[in-house]
């Protein structure tokens, strides 16, 4: 979509800081970051939300759920997170009372800090 912004970092037409690319996946810093790391795992497809996510379907909604989480855990690894005493939290803020602005399905990922709980 042309007018989506994570489609356009997708596409390269907008500028990000990505952490890690592959035909399905992409990885970016967030720009208002709310965590020493806080990365953006998104789908290079446009998927509006998780709630628009055929993760069940045993076909190309599965991989791509399996590959969304599979950058997520590679993410975490490169920036330190699963070191013994840390962590993260992986977050797909979902909808208008999920909090979500973005209107193309990104996971969350947070860490290098204690995490507050519940969020607000
Ligand atoms: P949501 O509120 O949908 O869960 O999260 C959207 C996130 O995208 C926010 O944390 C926001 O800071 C981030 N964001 C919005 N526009 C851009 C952008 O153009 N580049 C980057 N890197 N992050 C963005
Ligand atoms: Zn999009």
């Amino acid at each position: 979509m042309s007018d989506c912004i994570f489609c356009r970092i997708a596409m390269g037409e907008v500028p990000a800081t990505i952490v890690h690319a592959d035909d399905r996946v992409i990885a970016f810093r967030d720009l208002d970051p709310q965590a020493p790391v806080h990365v953006l795992v998104v789908p290079r497809r446009h998927v509006g939300s998780l709630a628009e996510l055929a993760a069940d379907d045993g076909g190309e909604d599965a991989a791509l759920a399996a590959a969304l989480l599979a950058t997520a855990r590679r993410v975490a690894r490169a920036e330190g997170l699963d070191e013994p005493g840390r962590g993260f939290r992986l977050v797909a803020n979902t909808g208008p009372e999920g909090g979500q602005s973005v209107g193309h399905l990104h996971f969350h990922l947070l860490g290098g800090r204690r995490l507050a709980w519940p969020p607000g």
